[in-house]
């Protein structure tokens, strides 16, 4: 039931890698090691999934995308970080809500349905865990999501 997470890591840094280079951006991965988590692994996957998904579509190319895995106390962090285009403040407090989109229009070039960070939502919470999100128009993104670790 313990996921090691160093391993995992490693794991989605090799599996997500190509659609960053396909954008010609970056994926930086770093976790220490002698990490686990008491996690689904097919769900932690979709959650980062989700997560390194948008990070690709809101970012130019040229951009890059941090991955960090932490610990403080018996705490496990996990950050998202990208230097795309950012949130709005006044879209902030919306944007873990079914369907919502900053883009609204009908004519929008960019794909989806607005449900993935729903979803992140969702199943950060079925973990027992918590979820944050601090953005700068122009600037920015970081997700951060805190799960309880093991041992
Ligand atoms: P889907 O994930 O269902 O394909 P989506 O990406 O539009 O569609 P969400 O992942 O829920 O939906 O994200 C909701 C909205 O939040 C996005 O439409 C986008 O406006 C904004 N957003 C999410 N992540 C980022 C990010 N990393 N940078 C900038 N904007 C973001
Ligand atoms: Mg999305």
């Amino acid at each position: 039931r313990y996921l090691d997470l160093t391993d995992f890591m490693l794991k989605i840094k090799q599996k997500f890698t190509p659609a960053f280079k396909e954008k010609e951006m970056e994926l930086k991965v770093s976790c220490p090691e002698d990490l686990f988590i008491m996690a689904d692994p097919s769900r932690l996957e979709q959650i980062i999934f989700n997560l390194l998904d948008n990070a690709i579509k809101y970012s130019p190319s040229g951009a890059k995308t941090l991955l960090t895995v932490s610990r403080k106390k018996k705490d496990i962090y996990i950050k998202i970080k990208d230097n795309g285009k950012g949130i709005p403040e006044e879209d902030l407090p919306y944007i873990l809500n079914r369907f919502y989109r900053v883009d609204k229009s009908r004519t929008r070039s960019l794909g989806g349905t607005g449900l993935g960070l729903s979803i992140v939502k969702e199943l950060v919470l079925a973990h027992g865990g918590k979820i944050s999100v601090k953005s700068k128009e122009g600037k920015g993104t970081e997700f951060e999501l805190i799960f309880k670790g093991a041992g």
